[in-house]
């Protein structure tokens, strides 16, 4: 992968800014993404936002390589403490971490003042994407677009949404699945949950058998599993 050509997942990112966007890209090593959509004449501006020192001067390197400082600004710094109000972000994606990483650099954004709740947000999260979804929908964010793909045997699902007006309730399903992913019902989505419900029945079975079985958790795996069973058969 390079910022010419993008991994398939950030292909899909990619593709999911729209024209002319002002973007804050956190999480950003190498600034692939930014990268790509500069050269592609796709952004307007970027900020590119990197907590580790090693992945911030890749980050660096690629941005002057392709002598594109004039649009991209790469910066040092946890999540979106890196933004400045004469930014103007209007977009925000992060990609390549986990669902609670999302959540925790959106909520401290949001009290640090470093958002204001208009921008679009595209997210990858790598695992546990309820939590990024339920977070989205207590924020008054509308899921717009879910993408599911396979790529070097993980799979991936990436989530654009919009501020709306009104709440939108997502049901425990949609949350779960994601409302356009349990829909369309793809190959790939199949063979996620197939792979899913045959983890969770191990983990029941063994909670099962512990000595003092934790009733809670196993109650809310079996709700799970149903839900998963449901989805799948
Ligand atoms: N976004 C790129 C992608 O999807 O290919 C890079 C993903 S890489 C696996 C995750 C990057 O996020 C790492 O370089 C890591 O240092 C950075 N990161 C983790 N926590 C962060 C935070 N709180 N603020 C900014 N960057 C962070």
């Amino acid at each position: 992968m390079n910022s010419v050509n993008l991994s398939e997942r950030l292909q899909v990112v990619a593709d999911y800014v729209e024209k002319g966007a002002r973007l804050a890209d956190i999480g950003s090593d190498h600034a692939y993404l930014p990268c790509y959509l500069a050269q592609n004449k796709q952004i307007e501006f970027a900020v590119a936002g990197e907590v580790v020192e090693g992945p911030y001067l890749n980050a660096v390197n690629e941005v002057s390589k392709l002598h594109l400082e004039e649009t991209i600004a790469v910066r040092l710094g946890d999540g979106l403490r890196v933004l400045k109000e004469e930014d103007r972000i209007s977009t925000i994606t992060i990609a390549g971490v986990g669902g609670p990483l999302i959540r925790r650099i959106l909520e401290e954004g949001k009290q640090l003042r470093k958002r204001s709740g208009q921008e679009t947000l595209i997210l990858q999260p790598n695992v546990n994407e309820r939590t990024v979804r339920e977070y989205l929908m207590n924020e008054s964010y509308e899921i717009v677009a879910e993408t599911i793909i396979e790529e070097n045997d993980k799979i991936y699902e990436i989530i654009k949404a919009e501020p709306c007006e009104t709440r939108q309730d997502y049901s425990k399903r949609d949350l779960l699945f994601g409302p356009f992913l349990s829909k369309e019902k793809a190959p790939v989505f199949l063979k996620k949950w197939s792979n899913e419900a045959e983890k969770t029945t191990y983990i029941l079975e063994q909670m099962k058998k512990a000595e003092q079985a934790d009733r809670v958790k196993i109650d809310e795996l079996e709700a799970q599993l149903s839900l998963i069973k449901e989805m799948i058969e």
